[in-house]
């Protein structure tokens, strides 16, 4: 499997402290297609992103889950600074209510040469809407409860099948050979006359899920979408002590999944 590096960037929720920034998650999924994406994008991202030795060029996406300030000011900040620095890749921007993406990125003058690319993500109703979609994962989100148009996503892997020598040994395979090619390309080889399927040879390595919400109200399209995640990230601006109920604190770490 391929490494997923997460760097919580900002864990204060509604307003920043002397140590601590808003909201920013920057997750990067590191194999060779090298993916790097930020979950909202509260002030001073750009620096925070720089603060943790983080690349600000090699974003490609930005998520924001709503358009309260403390999840989406730093974009103005960041999109000066990618053109300060020569950014010319394009930089897509989901969100739901899209129009504000080009408001908050408006108000000031700014030349770049880099395209922003909006998208909308749907705010209502309970279902999960993929959002990008490739061989290795799945960014998905689902609308949640917040007072305004919210959503959370989620970063599914995908399941990978690999070749187990163990299996392979079992039904009489080498070590190394040019038939595992075959069976990799086709799904079933001959070696020494007996026919072999991948399946008999293969063993499944689960995919893992990341999961970020904003600050939304304990509901079901959370719970749901949090089902089997590896990891959940959970941020809240109210905290309560009441057991069973609504809070799960916002993470405050540094994490790899491997
Ligand atoms: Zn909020």
């Amino acid at each position: 499997m391929s490494k997923i590096e997460i760097n919580i960037l900002g864990t204060t929720a509604g307003a920043p402290t002397k140590e601590r920034a808003h909201a920013t998650i920057h997750l990067v999924y590191d194999d060779a297609n090298r993916f790097c994406c930020l979950f909202d994008c509260g002030e001073n991202a750009q620096r925070q992103l720089m603060l943790a030795g983080l690349s600000i060029m090699k974003l490609n996406d930005i998520f924001i889950t709503h358009w309260h300030g403390d999840h989406c000011l730093g974009l103005g900040g960041l999109k000066d600074t990618l053109a300060f620095e020569g950014r010319e890749h394009p930089i897509t921007i989901f969100s739901p209510e899209p129009r504000r993406a080009k408001k908050s990125l408006g108000f000031t003058h700014s030349a770049h040469k880099f395209k922003v690319i909006s998208r909308r993500v749907p705010a209502k109703g309970k279902k999960i809407k993929t959002l990008l979609k490739n061989k290795r994962f799945d960014i998905v989100s689902i609308p949640v409860e917040h007072g305004v148009p919210a959503v959370a996503y989620a970063l599914m892997e995908k399941d990978k099948s690999f070749i187990d020598k163990e299996k392979a040994r079992k039904v009489g395979l080498p070590e190394e050979h040019e038939v595992y090619r075959e069976l990799k390309e086709r799904g079933k080889a001959i070696h020494n006359g007996k026919e072999i399927f991948f399946d008999d040879i293969a063993s499944t390595e689960k995919g893992k899920k990341i999961v970020y919400s904003g600050d939304t109200e304990i509901c079901d399209s959370i719970k749901e979408l949090a089902k089997c995640a590896d990891l959940l990230i959970q941020d809240c601006t109210y905290f309560t002590e009441n057991p069973g109920e609504k809070n799960i604190s916002t993470l405050l770490c540094r994490r790899r999944l491997n």
